[in-house]
């Protein structure tokens, strides 16, 4: 069987995040997240951590060079070999060129949320930092007011959901990451979705879109 290639597209908050994993388990390929890859290396106080942080907070892109390389390495391995669901990259144009010398995508899924709910969704964000639980002041809260139901430490915003790096950060997509949606429709690689709905009805409309699309019966 060909390799399936997708790639999310969506300002922070659309999730992405979920409905990849949710994509990952029903073709039974892998996830990767650059966001993720770069925190852990933030939580281990690599160098490379502590030089992602410095952007990251601030609601920046890392360095393309830095990113690609960290990419092309990664997906190199053995078990994207079936395919891969990519989150977070590419985030311009000059990524998704890059990419094209190693992968070769069939689908690109963007997730269309408003900026308005983009705010709401992701400044609502808490995460315990002892025991890692995460929480949305709106949609999963916790019982006490900014507390951990599990440990009862003080809840945290995660540094990136701080307001202003939450607007940094939508400004960095629309100029450099949206720009993509018309580079692949120009592609006829582009799948649209409203991301303002529950998440299994987004869920179904994007397996819905893939199949008009051709992909069929490649479930696992
Ligand atoms: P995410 O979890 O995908 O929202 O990523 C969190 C942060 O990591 C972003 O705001 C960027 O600072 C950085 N990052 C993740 N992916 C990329 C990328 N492809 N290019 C540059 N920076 C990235």
């Amino acid at each position: 069987m060909d390799p399936l290639n997708i790639l999310m597209l969506g300002t922070q908050g659309s999730g992405k995040g979920t409905q990849s994993a949710k994509l990952a388990k029903h073709f039974g390929i892998p996830t990767f997240s650059t966001g993720e890859i770069l925190r852990s290396e933030i939580e281990k106080g690599t160098e490379l951590g502590k030089l992602a942080r410095s952007y990251i907070v601030q609601g920046n892109l890392v360095p393309d060079d830095i990113i690609s390389s960290i990419v092309r390495k990664e997906i190199s391995k053995d078990k994207y070999s079936q395919g891969v669901i990519l989150d977070g990259y590419p985030r311009n144009i000059v990524q998704a060129e890059t990419l094209n010398d190693f992968l070769d995508l069939d689908y690109v899924i963007l997730i269309d949320i408003s900026d308005e709910e983009a705010v709401k969704r992701v400044t609502g964000r808490r995460i315990c930092s002892k025991c890692g639980e995460n929480y949305h002041m709106d949609y999963n809260p916790p019982e006490e007011d900014e507390i951990c139901d599990k440990c009862g430490t003080k809840l945290d915003i995660r540094e990136d959901s701080e307001p202003e790096a939450v607007e940094t950060r939508l400004k960095v997509y629309h100029l450099q990451t949206e720009p993509l949606a018309g580079y692949y429709e120009e592609k006829g690689m582009l799948i649209k979705v409203d991301g303002e709905q529950p998440i299994e009805k987004v869920y179904q409309d994007i397996l819905n879109e893939l199949e008009k699309h051709g992909l069929h019966n490649q479930e696992n």
